[in-house]
């Protein structure tokens, strides 16, 4: 059977509405990420990782994954590249709480929001709560890049900023996923600057103890914000196994919280 919502027929949904199905939803965007890769790099990661994480789980529990979200937010900073189409936040937020509004409704109740962009982290985190507020329900967001970060760092080559955008982990899991679309040839180190210890410098290093978005102090060249010129297919496999094995310990909570 297919794991995509979208191949299923409407009584096929109610049977899977029955035996209490889970929901990924994939959330990626549509931005340039440098002149290696292609502009779709976050929407085709986080639809690779939704698949993989239902094929992990399709022997225990009913999963199924819905179509991406490829339109998003972000800074308009991006759109000096060609490639970077920016919805409003407003627009977008409210898209993305009726698109999940409407499967709550339909009865689904395990609903888990997988993030693949980090300008989409704190509207993701606002509209999950307001679904919760709204249908009285438990929605979850994963974030490929957090499950991943403790094996990234295990194995990455680039140093602190080298991961921001266009850097080493998206570049090292496009090489994994689909080579055929990046140009490696192309790939430049521009690592993000300003990575002090207070902050994230990437998704990856630092303590987050303050958010400081820095990306209006650094004029990229390229449009890359850290260093694809040491991504390898290795890591971004290692990065693949990391985003299953932990996704997947944490959707099998996911799925049986509240005794469902
Ligand atoms: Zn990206």
């Amino acid at each position: 059977m297919s794991p995509r919502f979208r191949d299923q027929s409407s009584p096929m949904l109610a049977a899977q509405i029955e035996r209490g199905a889970l929901l990924i939803l994939p959330v990626g965007t549509t931005e340039e990420h440098g002149p290696h890769l292609p502009v779709d790099t976050d929407a085709r990661i986080a639809e690779a990782c939704a698949t993989a994480l239902a094929q992990e789980l399709a022997k225990e529990t009913p999963v199924l994954v819905m179509d991406a979200i490829r339109y998003g937010y972000s800074m308009a900073l991006m759109k000096r590249w060609p490639g970077t189409i920016v919805v409003r936040t407003r627009t977008f937020m409210d898209y993305v709480f009726d698109v999940c509004g409407s499967v709550l409704e339909m009865g689904f109740t395990k609903l888990a929001l997988l993030d693949c962009h980090g300008h989409h982290s704190g509207l993701l985190n606002t509209v999950g709560r307001e679904l919760c507020d709204a249908f009285d329900t438990a929605v979850a967001i994963i974030s490929p890049a957090k499950l991943s970060a403790e094996a990234f760092n295990d194995v990455r080559r680039s140093g602190q900023g080298g991961a921001i955008h266009g850097g080493e982990w998206e570049t090292s899991l496009v090489l994994h996923l689909s080579p055929e679309v990046v140009d490696m040839s192309a790939a430049v180190a521009e690592p993000m600057r300003y990575a002090s210890d207070f902050v994230a410098g990437d998704n990856f290093l630092g303590s987050q103890r303050v958010t400081w978005s820095t990306w209006y102090l650094q004029q990229s060249e390229s449009g890359i914000y850290g260093d694809p010129t040491v991504a390898r297919a290795e890591t971004g496999e290692a990065i693949m196994r990391a985003v299953v094995g932990e996704g997947g310990r944490f959707l099998r909570e996911f799925v049986t919280a509240g005794g469902a």
